[in-house]
């Protein structure tokens, strides 16, 4: 019995000496610029921006190889804030601040491709092949790319109605003062 104990006890210690060396060696160096940055983004991982969810969106700020309105749904707010951060002047006066958008689909347009589908990301439409489609307005974050790729225009992008749960306050302007 106390042998038994013995050995356990040695193999546990042996095992997270291994592990706690492990984590050692094999640890990532987080940057906290890119932390920054990405806390700065939207976090719906849209892909808009063209990469792989919003961290990597920061990444490539963090490294200088992604603009400042890099991110099409945070709009002119986002992409001052980023600018801000960085360091760097932007013009934003061509920068278009859509708002958030929803997808809708026309029943009497869709011909149940299933292209939109595909491309969905967040699961927010319903369909089979040959079969209507149909977005769930509340999983949809308004990426566009259904909208992208539907060979019929059956989808249509439409603003997110106000309502006391959709309402906040607009945020302040750069240099704007309190009173
Ligand atoms: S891409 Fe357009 S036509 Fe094809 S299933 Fe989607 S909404 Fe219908
Ligand atoms: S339904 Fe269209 S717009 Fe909405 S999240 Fe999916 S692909 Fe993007």
């Amino acid at each position: 019995m106390l042998v038994a104990v013995g050995s356990l006890t040695v193999m546990g210690v042996a095992l997270g000496g291994l592990l706690g060396i492990a984590a050692r060696l094999l640890a990532v160096e987080e940057n906290p610029l890119e932390e920054e940055l990405k806390a700065m983004l939207p976090g719906s991982n849209c892909g808009q921006c063209g990469y792989v969810g919003c961290a990597l969106a920061a990444a490539a700020l963090a490294k200088g190889e992604a603009p400042v309105t890099v991110c099409p749904p945070g709009g002119r707010a986002v992409a001052e804030t980023l600018a801000k951060k960085l360091g760097v002047t932007a013009d934003l006066s061509a920068h278009e601040d859509k708002g958030p958008e929803y997808a809708f689909i026309e029943e009497d347009l869709c011909i149940g491709c299933t292209r939109c589908i595909k491309e969905c990301t967040v699961d927010a439409i319903v369909g089979a092949t040959k079969q209507m489609h149909v977005v769930i307005n509340e999983a949809c974050h308004g990426c566009a790319k259904c909208f992208k790729v539907c060979p019929t225009d059956a989808i249509k992008m439409c603003k997110v109605p106000l309502t006391l749960s959709t309402w906040h306050w607009a945020k302040p302007e750069v240099g704007q003062t309190l009173h």
